[in-house]
Parts: C-alpha cells; sequence; structure tokens
C-alpha cells in the first residue's frame, strides 16, 4: 500500500516535472533548467517504475540495472561528443530508438497474445496494433532521416517512379492489415501481425525518402510526434500513467511544432509529405542566374560599412554554426555597439538544421534576447536597415522564394535581406545551401561577397573594427 502511494507520488513529481520542463523550454533563457527539471522528472519517473510492484519483477532488476548502464553511458557519450551542427542527427537516431522501444513493447505484448494464448480485449489488441505500427514507422523512418541529414543517402537514391501512389497503397494496406488483426483477434495468427510488423517498417522507410531538402525539419518533428503518440499507446498497453503523460506530452509538443514549421515555410503538411521539396533538380535554378558575377568587398570596406551605419543586422544562418562564430560576431556586435551603431540579429525559423539553432548559438555566446528579432520583426526593421550581415546563412535569404515560381522554395517566407541598403554576404564561396538551389542574392547589385570561413572573416572584421 505504502509502497503503490509512493509509486503514485513519484509519477505525479515526474508529470509535473515534465510540464514544468517543457514550459520554461519556450524561452532561450530558461531553456538549459526546463531541460534539467524535464531529465529529473524523467528519473524520479524510472525510479517510480523500479519500485512499483509487480510480480517476477525483482527476477528483472539485473537486467534493468545492465540496460540502465549501457543505455546511459551511449546516450551520455553521444551527447558530450555530438557537434552541434550533428544534433538533428542525434535527435533523429534518439527519436528513432523511442519508436523502437514503443514496437519491441508491443511485439512482446502481441507475442504473448498469439503464441501464448494470452486474453486482450478488443481495445487492448487495437492499441497494441497501432503501437507496433506507430513505432515501427517512426523508427526506420528516423533512421532514413538520421541518414539524409548526414549526407550518408541522397533524396534521390530512395525515390522510386509515382512513390505517392506507392505510399498510398502501403498506407491503405496497413491501415486494413490494423483492422483486420484488431477485429480478427486470435484467428489472424501470428503470421499475419509479423506481416503487419513488416510492412510498417517499410512504410516508414518509403514515407520519409520523398522528403527532402529544406522539408527535413517538418519531417523530423512529425516523426517526433509519431514517437511521442507511439509512447502514449504503450503506455495505455501496460496502464502506466507517466508513461502515458510522457508519450502525449512529446506528441502534443511534436504536432504543434509540426504545424508552426509548415506555418513558417508557408506549406501544408500534406504538400510537405508528398512534396518531394528539396530535391528538385537543382540546374534549373542554376539557369536562371545566367553568367553574372558577384561582387566581392575587402575587409576594410566592409568594417567602415559597418562602424559607420546607425543600424546593423547580423543574419546567421548555418553556416555561422559550422564555424562556430557566434562568440566572435558577439565581440563585434559589441564594438560596433559601443560606437553607437544599433545592433539586432533576424532569426528565421528554420535557419541552421534544427529548430532553434540559431537561438541556442546565440544563447551561448550570450547575445541579448531582445536582440533577437523573428521573421516577420526583422523582415519589418530591415527596410530601415543600414548594413545587413549575412554570416553562413543561404536559403533563408533566397529571393527566389518570393519571385520565381520555377524555384523549389517558391513561396516559403524568408528575410528580404535585399529590402537594406547594404548587403554582405559571409561564406566560403558560391555553394549552395541546404535545397541545393542557386541564390541570385549573392548577384544584387547592392550586395558584396565577403569569403572565407565565417569566425576568421568576423575576426578580421573586429581586427579592421578596432584599428579604426
Ligand atoms: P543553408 O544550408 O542554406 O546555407 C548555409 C551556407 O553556409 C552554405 O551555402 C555554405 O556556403 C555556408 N557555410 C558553410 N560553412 C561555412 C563556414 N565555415 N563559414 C562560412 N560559411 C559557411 O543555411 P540556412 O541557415 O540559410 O538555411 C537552413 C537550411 O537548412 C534550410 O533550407 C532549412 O530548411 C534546412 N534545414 C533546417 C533545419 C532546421 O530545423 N533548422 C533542419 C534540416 C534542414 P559555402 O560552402 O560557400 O561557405
Amino acid at each position: 500500500m505504502l509502497i503503490s502511494t509512493l509509486v503514485k507520488l513519484f509519477y505525479l513529481v515526474g508529470a509535473v516535472a515534465f510540464v514544468w520542463g517543457l514550459r520554461l523550454l519556450s524561452s532561450p533563457d530558461s531553456a538549459r533548467r526546463g531541460n534539467i527539471l524535464a531529465g529529473i522528472g524523467m528519473g524520479v519517473a524510472i525510479l517510480g517504475a523500479l519500485i512499483e510492484p509487480i510480480i517476477g519483477a525483482s527476477n528483472n532488476y539485473l537486467w534493468i540495472l545492465v540496460g540502465f548502464i549501457v543505455g546511459g553511458l551511449i546516450g551520455w557519450i553521444a551527447a558530450k561528443k555530438i557537434q552541434m551542427t550533428a544534433m538533428p542527427q542525434m535527435v533523429s537516431v534518439f527519436n528513432g530508438l523511442g519508436g523502437a522501444c514503443a514496437t519491441v513493447l508491443a511485439a512482446a505484448e502481441l507475442t504473448k497474445f498469439y503464441a501464448l494464448e494470452a486474453s486482450m480485449t478488443t481495445g487492448q489488441l487495437g492499441i497494441a496494433v497501432f503501437t507496433l505500427l506507430i513505432g515501427a514507422v517512426s523508427f526506420t523512418g528516423s533512421m532514413l532521416a538520421f541518414g539524409k541529414l548526414d549526407g550518408m543517402i541522397k533524396d534521390k537514391h530512395v525515390i522510386l517512379p509515382r512513390h505517392g501512389l506507392i505510399n498510398l497503397i502501403l498506407l491503405i494496406t496497413v491501415i486494413m492489415l490494423l483492422i483486420w488483426l484488431t477485429v480478427q483477434g486470435h484467428q489472424a495468427g501470428f503470421i499475419l501481425a509479423g506481416v503487419f510488423l513488416i510492412l510498417s517498417l517499410i512504410y516508414g522507410v518509403s514515407f520519409v525518402a520523398p522528403i527532402g531538402g529544406a522539408d527535413m525539419p517538418v519531417v523530423i518533428s512529425l516523426l517526433n510526434s509519431f514517437t511521442g503518440i507511439g509512447a502514449a499507446a504503450a503506455g495505455l498497453i501496460y496502464g502506466n500513467q507517466i508513461m502515458l503523460v510522457g508519450g502525449i506530452l512529446v506528441g502534443a509538443a511534436g504536432t504543434i511544432l509540426t504545424v508552426l514549421m509548415c506555418q513558417a515555410m508557408n506549406r501544408s503538411l500534406l504538400n510537405v509529405i508528398i512534396g518531394g521539396f528539396g530535391s528538385a533538380n537543382t540546374a534549373a535554378g542554376a539557369a536562371t542566374v545566367g553568367d553574372q558575377v558577384a561582387k566581392v568587398a575587402t575587409f576594410n570596406d566592409a568594417a567602415i560599412q559597418m562602424f559607420y551605419a546607425n543600424s546593423v543586422m547580423f543574419v546567421p544562418g548555418y553556416g555561422l554554426a559550422v564555424a562556430q562564430a557566434q562568440k566572435t560576431v558577439k565581440e563585434l556586435d559589441d564594438l560596433l555597439e559601443a560606437n553607437g551603431v544599433d545592433v539586432k540579429y533576424a532569426i528565421h525559423p528554420v535557419a541552421g538544421r534544427m529548430p532553434g539553432h540559431m537561438n541556442v548559438l546565440l544563447a551561448e555566446a550570450d547575445v541579448p534576447y531582445p536582440k533577437l528579432l523573428d521573421l516577420d520583426d526583422a523582415n519589418a526593421a530591415l527596410k530601415d536597415t543600414d548594413t545587413v550581415v549575412i554570416v553562413g546563412a543561404n536559403d533563408v535569404v533566397n529571393p527566389a522564394a518570393l519571385d520565381d515560381p520555377s524555384s523549389p522554395i517558391y513561396g516559403m517566407p524568408v528575410l528580404e535581406v535585399w529590402k537594406a541598403k547594404n548587403i554582405i554576404v559571409l561564406k566560403r564561396g558560391m555553394s549552395a545551401g541546404y535545397a541545393g538551389i542557386e541564390n541570385p542574392l549573392f548577384f544584387h547589385e547592392r550586395n558584396r561577397m565577403l569569403f572565407g570561413d565565417a569566425k576568421d572573416s568576423i575576426q578580421k572584421l573586429v581586427q579592421e573594427v578596432k584599428n579604426m
């Protein structure tokens, strides 16, 4: 009695910590605390699950401990070693493993049901079969997303002719099988359940295959919500409240993030899933630029332009993360501010390689949060900005998104940097960004290129400004 009250108390504390942790995650100032709080909540919840009185559980403590140590070590080392730019890959892998856990739990229950003729109500069976499906889709989908993000798998290698039709047929087949397995009970049999599992795993790969390029953040967030739903369904199978609460929170947060990202890209979710956006032929974009030549600035010119400006707006992108230039940018920002320049940062919701990527980096460099403008505020402020400095961003400042209907990113809201009086782009060369398309901005009459690694270039600008 005492133990079961204690378990409930642990679960309650865990659930409150999850909710409060999520709440703190909503601002970069408090996000670190939120993460720690949610982690502690998970620790308390695991403790609750360990002391929960389950018959025969004591025999398994050794196995649990081994799993705990091995899993914990892998997680710890991975989180320590991971580069910030590879964070989406890690999120994908961890998310996929969450899906795999849900599938394994459902598979264990279904094995008992079919092989040992255990009893289940139709509702319980339906939930177990659904968990098998959603976990499997999340697992293989996330693994493919990891391969794509890491550059190991190219979009064109996994897209089949008439892929949309194949996906539709697969989806209808797995839904029909889900209903059949639920309604038929023991009669459907172990083999059909196995076929269902294999088809679900294939569907996960096939579902993610046509999605690529700039749409990857949306699919990762969607898969995250699938894992949450899978975990919640697994919680229902076991009647475990904390699993249910945790799963619902992940599922809801992932779904909200997916919707917000679709809005940020001005696309419907259906369009993202069937669109094949970002995997388009990049040659079309290149042809429209013709043989125009971009103008190049010197570090001295650029420094003068920034130092004597009334306002400067930095636009950070993926290149800032690669170069780890955030602290150097802050140093330049401080020097400019000291000279009376109003410095702001324009943050595009999909800049970098993960949601909130730029916010995290700039918070790490102690850039005050009020200096960060979101897409709409930045676009409103850009027309009154003297100099915009683009640090390793490309797709998020591509005007083709607004004025070239043939561009694969047409319709995506971008930072309208060309409204500023002067534009300076810092990047190493003329390479395309994540979406693989040319950027006409580089040939804009008011734009000057400053070639080099973003951190080196900013360091040179810092030096030039100090010499003034
Ligand atoms: P992009 O990927 O469009 O462009 C980054 C640019 O940075 C490249 O053109 C590259 O050019 C330059 N660069 C790379 N390394 C350096 C360096 N060391 N120093 C200076 N420049 C460098 O980045 P954006 O941030 O503009 O856009 C993000 C893209 O990623 C969008 O298409 C988005 O949809 C996608 N995405 C976003 C995710 C998210 O959640 N935020 C997740 C997955 C994808 P060069 O090689 O010439 O230097």
